[in-house]
C-alpha cells in the first residue's frame, strides 16, 4: 500500500473521519474492516483519524484505532501536532494516558517548537500535563527484571515490576499515599522485596541525571519514591506496628496548629539528600511553603492548593468529604478520615471556634488571602520554568485505595462522620 498523502481519501476514509465526528464506536469498527479504509490516511491538514479521535475525546474510539494499528506518532500534520498533542489540548487525562502507553514520544515538538506538555499547558489543561510529565514506560523498569551481564539474578523480580510500576506512575506525592500503596501490595510488604525496590529506584535516578538530555525533575521522583520506600523499609524492621506506624508518624500534628513536622522534616530530608543536588528547589524550601507543596510543583507542575480539595491524610485530588464539626478538613474517604483521627481530634476543637470567629471577620480575611494568592503565584511560576526541563513522563494514578464500607461508628472515642460538602 502507497504511503498515505495529504488529502487523497477514498469514500471509506471520509465516512470514517465522519463516523469519528458524530458517529459510535461500532460503525467505526465497521468502517475499519474494509479493505478500503488505511488507519493512517491523511485528511487535507494531515491528521490521521487517531488525531481526530484524540482531538474529538473519544476513548473507545483511539483505542479501536490503536489495535487496528494506527500510527501513534505519526507527525504529518501541518503544524506537526501529534496525536498525543490533540489528546492534551482535549483535556482528556485517559486518552493522554493511552496514547503514552501506545509509544507516544513526549519531546516531539510542532511548528513552533513545543512539545504536548507545553501546548496542554498553554490552553490550560493541567491534568494532561502532569500526566505527561509523569510518565515511565513500563518497558524501561522491566529492562532490570531481566538479569544483565554476570547477574545470576535479576535486580527486580518479575513480580515486583508491575506494584512498584503503579508507584512511579503516581501523581499523588504525599508520603502517606506512597506507603498506602506499598500496603496495598502484599509482596512488596517485604524486607527483602523493599531493599530491592528501592536500589532499583536508585539507578533509575542516576539513568535519568545521566541521560544524555537530563531529566532532573524525574531523577528527583526516582529519589523521592526510594526515600519513601527506604523508610517503609526501618519500619519494616524496627517496629511491631509496621507500615501503621509510619502512617501514623507522618500524620501526626503538632498541638498548636496540627501541622505535621514530622512529614514536613521526612521530605526536606528527601529533598536535601537528593544526591543531584537541584540548588533551586533547595532555595525553595526556605520560604513559606511546606516541603510537600514545594516538591509537588517541581514534579507535577501542579499547585497543591488551587482549583481542588486535598484529601488530609493521602493528599488525594478532589476529596470531598468534611469532618463534621469543624467543617476545616476534606478526605477522601471514610478510611482516610478514620486515619486521621487520632491527630486531627486535638485541633478540631479549636478549628471550629476559629470558623466562628472568621465568620465575623470576613472582610480582613479576604485582604488576607489576595496576598498570600500572590506568594503562591510566584512560587508557581518559577516552579513551572523547572518542569518545562522535563522530558519523561507518566500516566495517572488510580484512586485512593480505599473502600467506603465499614463505615466508622460514631461513638464518642471514633471520629465524628463525614458530610458532603456542596461549595
Ligand atoms: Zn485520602
Ligand atoms: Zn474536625
Amino acid at each position: 500500500m502507497a504511503e498515505p498523502q495529504k488529502g487523497n481519501l477514498s469514500d471509506t476514509e471520509r465516512q470514517v473521519l465522519q463516523v469519528i465526528a458524530s458517529g459510535d464506536v461500532q460503525e467505526l469498527a465497521q468502517l475499519l474492516a474494509s479493505e478500503e479504509v488505511r488507519v493512517n490516511c491523511l485528511d487535507e491538514y494531515g491528521m490521521t483519524p487517531l488525531m481526530h479521535a484524540a482531538y474529538k475525546g473519544k476513548a473507545d474510539m483511539c483505542r479501536l484505532l490503536l489495535q487496528h494499528g494506527a500510527d501513534v506518532n505519526c507527525n504529518q500534520h501541518e503544524y506537526g501536532y501529534t496525536a498525543l498533542m490533540f489528546a492534551g489540548l482535549s483535556g482528556k487525562t485517559d486518552i493522554t494516558s493511552m496514547m503514552l502507553d501506545a509509544g507516544a514520544e513526549t519531546d516531539l515538538v510542532n511548528s513552533v517548537g513545543r512539545t504536548a506538555a507545553q501546548m496542554a499547558a498553554f490552553v490550560g489543561q493541567h491534568d494532561c500535563v502532569t500526566v505527561i510529565n509523569n510518565f515511565f514506560s513500563r518497558a524501561r523498569l522491566e529492562y532490570y527484571t531481566q538479569p544483565q551481564g554476570l547477574e545470576r539474578e535479576p535486580k527486580l523480580p518479575p513480580t515486583l515490576a508491575g506494584p512498584l510500576h503503579k508507584i512511579i506512575m503516581t501523581t499523588n506525592l504525599n508520603p502517606v499515599k506512597i506507603v498506602m500503596l506499598v500496603k496495598e501490595n502484599p509482596v512488596l510488604v517485604d524486607v527483602a522485596a523493599l531493599e530491592k525496590c528501592y536500589q532499583v529506584m536508585d539507578l533509575l535516578c542516576e539513568q535519568c541525571v545521566k541521560q544524555q538530555d537530563m531529566n532532573e525533575v524525574l531523577a528527583m521522583k526516582m529519589h523521592y519514591i526510594s526515600c519513601v520506600l527506604q523508610k517503609c523499609l526501618t519500619f519494616l524492621q524496627k517496629r511491631d506496628d509496621k507500615l501503621d506506624a509510619l502512617v501514623k508518624s507522618l500524620l501526626r500534628g503538632r498541638d498548636s496548629d496540627g501541622f505535621p513536622q514530622y512529614q514536613e522534616k521526612f521530605i526536606r530530608d528527601c529533598i536535601r539528600k537528593f544526591p543531584y543536588c537541584e540548588a533551586t528547589l533547595l532555595q525553595q524550601l526556605g520560604n513559606d511553603p511546606t516541603a510537600f507543596s514545594v516538591l509537588t510543583q517541581a514534579l507535577t507542575g501542579q499547585m497543591t492548593f488551587v482549583d481542588a480539595d486535598y484529601c488530609a491524610t493521602c493528599g488525594e485530588k478532589g476529596a470531598d468529604k468534611r469532618c463534621s464539626l469543624c467543617k476545616a478538613v476534606t478526605y477522601c474517604s471514610l478510611m482516610c478520615q478514620k486515619l486521621h483521627w487520632f491527630t486531627h481530634k486535638k485541633i478540631c476543637r479549636s478549628l471550629q471556634e476559629q470558623d466562628a470567629d472568621l465568620e465575623k471577620d470576613t472582610p480582613r480575611l479576604k485582604e488576607l488571602k489576595d496576598d498570600e494568592s500572590d506568594l503562591v503565584m510566584e512560587t508557581a511560576n518559577f516552579l513551572q520554568e523547572l518542569c518545562m526541563r522535563a522530558e519523561e513522563k507518566v500516566a495517572a494514578a488510580g484512586g485512593c485505595p480505599v473502600e467506603l464500607l465499614g463505615c466508622p461508628s460514631n461513638s464518642v472515642t471514633g471520629p465524628p462522620g463525614t458530610q458532603k460538602s456542596f461549595d
